[in-house]
């Protein structure tokens, strides 16, 4: 009752409140899951920690160049420690998940190599930094070819057409975890990992990176545990935590690791350099809250599809399905329900909760883009976010809640919003709605 009145203080209705109710009491038992894998998943960061001996000199800032900072190189440990890699690069001079995806393709990629995808396009930003779309530095100027197979009908890999575009320039294979602006699945590691196995056993010296934004702590295993020599994500989405105001990662071999550092920093200084400039602290403890908040996320995800599929919206994952990231779309079909969902997000947010979000141009993607992200870290996706291309079918894709009560009133919001337009009516007996 005191919560009711809370939440109609912050603007969900009544009866926007009961659907939610109904929904979350078919959902315990998929929580109690997500817990489970959380608390996997944080003893492997505490393990990471202990075993390098984490203390509170590894927080000291350093500037300039940065030379022997300790702090800097036991977190990349920490890092290689909990992706079950050889070496990591983890760094505040990685801008964000673009550029560390940029800085392992363009440091493992020379002039007349070929970088394949076998598993369909790639994430929007990347498409100019190989050069699919024309652009100034892809990796295309410099001579480096791109080849693609597409995923079959059905979703599943085309291993016939990705044997057939592996030849003798092919160097590395490029996976993307996660479905990004797709309405694709997202793959699970296990996919992953045979599309590794199936790569290597044509081609055994191809390099295997995998893009896993969104999918880190998903699960209790990742894509490095499963062949890939490089796993890349960014700081201001999961393994951040919420608490890494900027950065990226890239865990691997000792062999593909090197030459990153090569490339981000310059040829003969590699990881030696790069200030931390007082984001240890961040970067640290962001990691060790990293599985509880994307337990938070995950079940924000669930309850969205939840929500939405009840009401006939078709979702990817569906209602039932088991996650490989933290991502929610959810197919609204029309500009405006658009909209109105991203506006209930805004109105929800700790930041930013008076503003209206509209459709713009962004750099990297090719058609208007609605953001909907009150975050402390701007743009922020670890933050409960609602974003998605204004292009059919009309999908927003959600994601993050450093806390679940965050997400939850953030789909509750998105309804209320949906209801208050006129775009969705209410089943009167939301507890028979029949799943
Ligand atoms: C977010 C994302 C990227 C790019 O990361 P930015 O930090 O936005 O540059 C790349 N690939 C996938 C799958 C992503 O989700």
């Amino acid at each position: 009752m005191e919560l009711e009145k809370m939440y109609k203080a912050l603007g969900v209705s009544q009866e926007v409140y009961a659907y939610g109710e109904a929904i979350l009491a078919g959902l315990r038992e998929r929580f109690d899951a997500i817990d489970q894998r959380a608390e996997y998943n944080q003893g492997k960061v505490l393990a990471a920690m202990q075993e390098n001996r984490v203390n509170a000199t590894h927080f000291a800032a350093t500037t300039g160049y940065g030379y022997d900072d300790e702090g800097r190189d036991n977190l990349e440990r920490v890092y290689a420690g909990v992706f079950h890699t050889e070496a990591a690069l983890v760094r505040p001079q990685i801008t964000c998940g673009t550029h560390a995806l940029t800085v392992a393709l363009s440091a493992n990629l020379l002039p007349g190599d070929e970088l394949l995808s076998p598993a369909g396009a790639p994430y929007d930003t990347l498409e100019e930094v190989i050069g699919i779309r024309e652009s100034k530095c892809s990796l295309k100027e410099y001579g480096v070819t791109y080849a693609q197979a597409d995923l079959l009908p059905d979703g599943s890999f085309d291993y016939d057409a990705i044997h057939a575009a592996i030849n003798g320039r092919t160097k590395l294979i490029t996976i993307q975890r996660s479905k990004g602006y797709a309405t694709r699945p997202t793959f699970s590691v296990a996919q992953i990992g045979e599309l590794t196995a199936f790569c290597k056993s044509v081609k055994p010296d191809v390099k295997v990176m995998v893009d896993n934004c969104y999918g880190e702590f998903v699960v209790t295993l990742e894509p490095s545990d499963m062949g890939a020599d490089m796993v890349v994500g960014s700081l201001i989405k999961n393994p951040g935590g919420g608490l890494a105001p900027i950065g990226g990662y890239i865990c691997g071999t000792k062999e593909c690791v090197e030459r990153c550092a090569y490339r981000l920093s310059a040829p003969g200084l590699g990881q030696e350099v790069g200030a931390n400039l007082g984001l240890m602290p961040a970067f640290y403890q962001g990691l060790f809250l990293s599985p509880t908040v994307v337990a938070g996320a995950l079940k924000g995800a669930i309850f969205a599809a939840n929500v939405y599929e009840t009401l006939g919206f078709s979702c990817v994952p569906n209602a039932q399905e088991e996650r490989h990231d933290i991502i929610q779309a959810v197919t609204l079909g029309s500009r405006e329900a658009m909209i109105a969902f991203c506006k209930g997000i805004q109105a929800a947010a700790p930041v930013d909760s008076y503003v209206t979000p509209e459709p713009w141009a962004m750099p990297g993607y090719d058609s208007d883009v609605i953001m909907a992200a009150g975050a402390f870290v701007q743009g922020s996706s670890i933050e409960l976010s609602a974003d998605g291309p204004i292009r059919p079918p009309y999908a927003v894709y959600f994601q993050g809640g450093l806390t679940w009560y965050h997400a939850k009133l953030g789909i509750l919001m998105s309804l209320q919003k949906l209801v208050e337009s006129g775009i969705v009516k209410l089943p009167q007996n939301p507890g028979t709605q029949s799943l």
